[in-house]
């Protein structure tokens, strides 16, 4: 690739295409090759493995982890990349360049489409567009196709929320959001200036290890989910009135803190997924007998 080995060959590369960086797609490009074989790296690749790519941007990403795995399926918002980004992939033949929104791209169907005997499960990678992040991550989780591992680059404070313990303050929704499907590893951080332009943030990647099952049993997800929302959405109350006050819990009926055995004087933030599952188990349980 005509690669673009310091800020300044960036811009000048950019420039020619006529091009500028969007802020608002979270456009800040990686020139490091070292942190670039670094994210690559940290995915264990090799040419039986499928990798599908989020955000190629001008593809310095790409080009390394299409060395590395079998095949690489990049998809790109920006139509107006293509051509710099087809140009420096020119020389790879395993890679297919896919304009999409990940937001809603259908990823079980461009594996079909482009992987078509393919029965593994797939990889994902990118330097993640910072605006989409979270919601990115739980869709991708979520969803729809087979996946063994994903490593992103993602605004450091992200990354340590995904990767945080009870008790602290980085902890809430979206760590046990993910902990419930992946065991998160917390792998390096990369400066400001590894990008052009340089975000106004530090950067982190992150590793997130699929697992086979959830972490927990629980007999219904979306009861999980919800005493899990109500519990951070009301950080500073006692998980007590913040169930009450999400409208959960009534505290005239029965007890369900005793038989879950948490203490309701107890803050969200201080319950492990264990506890999370018991307590929302307890719920539904109650839930039903006052059904009957
Ligand atoms: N991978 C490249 C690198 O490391 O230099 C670019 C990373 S840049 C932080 C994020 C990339 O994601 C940009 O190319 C941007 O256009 C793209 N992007 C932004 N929103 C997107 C979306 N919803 N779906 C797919 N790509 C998106």
């Amino acid at each position: 690739m005509s690669a673009a080995t310091s800020p300044t060959a960036l811009r000048a590369l950019l420039k020619n295409y006529g091009l500028t960086p969007k802020k608002g797609l979270g456009q800040h490009f990686l020139w490091e090759s070292r942190v670039v074989e670094r994210i690559a790296g940290a995915a264990d690749l090799s040419k039986k493995d499928v990798v599908l790519e989020i955000g190629p941007g001008l593809g310095i990403l790409t080009a390394a982890l299409a060395r590395q795995a079998g095949l690489v399926i990049a998809v790109e918002i920006d139509r107006n990349l293509f051509p710099l980004l087809k140009e420096n992939l020119k020389d790879y033949d395993n890679i297919r360049l896919v304009q999409g929104d990940a937001r809603t791209v259908d990823f079980g169907a461009l594996l079909q489409e482009y992987a078509p005997g393919f029965t593994g499960s797939c990889k994902v990678l990118g330097n993640l567009p910072y605006y989409i992040t979270s919601p990115l991550i739980m869709r991708l989780l979520d969803g729809g196709f087979r996946k063994e591992l994903l490593v992103f680059m993602v605004q450091k404070e992200v990354a340590e929320r995904i990767a945080a313990s009870p008790g602290g303050k980085e902890y809430g929704s979206l760590s046990v959001a993910v902990q419930y499907s992946a065991d998160p590893q917390l792998l390096f951080q990369v400066p400001p200036h590894a990008f052009y332009p340089p975000p106004e943030v530090s950067s982190a990647v992150i590793r997130l290890n699929c697992r086979k099952r959830p972490a927990v049993d629980v007999k219904d997800e979306a009861t999980f989910f919800k005493v899990v929302r109500a519990s951070f959405r009301y950080r500073r109350k006692t998980l007590k009135n913040a169930l009450r006050e999400a409208g959960l819990w009534d505290p005239t009926k029965e007890n369900i803190f005793e038989e879950a055995g948490i203490l309701p004087g107890r803050r969200g933030e201080t319950l492990d997924l264990v506890e999370f599952a018991r307590l929302a188990d307890v719920l539904l349980q109650t839930q039903e007998r006052t059904e009957e």
